[in-house]
């Protein structure tokens, strides 16, 4: 750290993104990308045209890309907001609605508590119950905004919607986040909700359901109220957060949603098979709505098993954390990468 860094933020301790090496090829399950590319229409959008077009500023409003996404989510444009990923939306939403403190699981995604602390917000961290679930009463008549993953991440379990208007009535003077990145892939999605509940933010990505994790593209559904104050910020951030190329393909792949939702329903196939391969390998494997699972193997610890699934050249996710140490995060590749995955399990564990 030079001396010249801001004293208020000397123990910050900022997020470790998952390994993306270049050494050589993996088979990558470990950073919930999807095995499947973006849609046709993605790659004719970002044509000749497009790239000449770089020289001007992009659309700060993304008109285009906020209309195709209230057409597919039955909104009003008014009601969207676009951001550069929806780590940015989580961010400014931190920012703009945590100043009574903020409330989110002890084992949920990773950035919730970075964000607390880059913003000195006061946060507590509320332990999942025994079978990683989340018990909601633990959140209602808090006082304080609350942050819940849906499904969860790493677990990929999900907070039925009931329990989550249960949440918003019991705090309708703080803002209820549910972030949905996962939520293609199986949950229940809390969107239309928004309109009976003001309090309600729901935040979703482009990352993993559609195929544009290096693009960067979130975006949030809510009142118009919650929209207006996160344009706030984000017009005293960088207006431009959402870049051309990626305002083109956002609007293209929402054109194509259909090819979207059906690599999703192979993913949750794909993800059964996985389920069930390690559970007959003797592993504890959490009941998932996500592209991943989350598997605790019982012979290895979920380091010794991470690094020697590397030395095979596969990649999956481990947490070095109280309570999750013996699991391993895996995200749902392609049905052949599975395969070799469950062979390499089963090569390890001499089976
Ligand atoms: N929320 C959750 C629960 C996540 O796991 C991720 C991905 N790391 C994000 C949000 C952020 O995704 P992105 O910024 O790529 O939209």
């Amino acid at each position: 750290m030079s001396k010249f860094f801001n004293p208020r933020l000397s123990g910050l301790e900022a997020y470790t993104p998952g390994e993306q090496p270049r050494d050589r090829s993996y088979i990558k399950l470990n950073t919930n990308e999807s095995p499947y590319p973006p849609s046709k229409g993605v790659r004719k959008a970002l044509d000749r045209k497009r790239i000449d077009g770089l020289r001007l500023y992009c659309d700060p409003t993304a008109t285009a890309l906020k209309e195709e996404l209230a057409r597919v989510y039955d909104k009003k444009s008014s009601q969207i907001f676009v951001s550069n990923g929806s780590d940015d939306i989580l961010n400014f939403a931190f920012l703009a609605f945590g100043a009574d403190g903020i409330l989110f699981p002890d084992i949920s995604y990773g950035f919730y508590e970075v964000f607390a602390n880059l913003h000195s917000l006061p946060f507590e961290k509320v332990p999942l119950k025994s079978d990683f679930s989340i018990d909601a009463d633990d959140y209602c008549k808090r006082n304080k905004m609350v942050v819940i993953a849906n499904p969860n991440a790493p677990t990929g379990m999900v907070l039925p919607l009931k329990k989550i208007e249960k949440i918003l009535k019991a705090n309708p003077e703080n803002v209820v986040l549910i972030d949905e990145a996962y939520v293609d892939f199986g949950g229940e999605s809390c969107a239309d909700l928004v309109d009976k509940y003001p309090n309600l933010l729901c935040v979703q990505t482009f990352s993993k359901s559609r195929s544009m994790a290096g693009a960067r593209l979130g975006f949030a559904i809510a009142s118009e109220e919650l929209i207006a104050d996160l344009e706030k910020i984000k017009y005293s951030t960088n207006p431009y957060d959402v870049n051309a190329l990626t305002q083109a393909a956002g609007v293209a792949a929402l054109q194509e949603n259909g090819y979207y939702m059906r690599n999703c329903r192979r993913i949750i196939k794909t993800r059964n098979y996985a389920k069930k391969a390690l559970e007959n390998l003797g592993f504890e494997v959490l009941p998932s709505k996500a592209n991943f699972l989350f598997a605790k193997c019982g012979q290895f610890t979920g380091l010794e098993l991470y690094l020697l699934l590397k030395e095979k050249g596969i990649l999956v996710r481990h947490f070095e954390k109280d309570r999750i140490k013996d699991f391993n995060r895996i995200t749902i590749g392609s049905q052949k990468e599975m395969e070799a995955f469950i062979a390499a399990v089963e090569e390890i564990l001499g089976a």
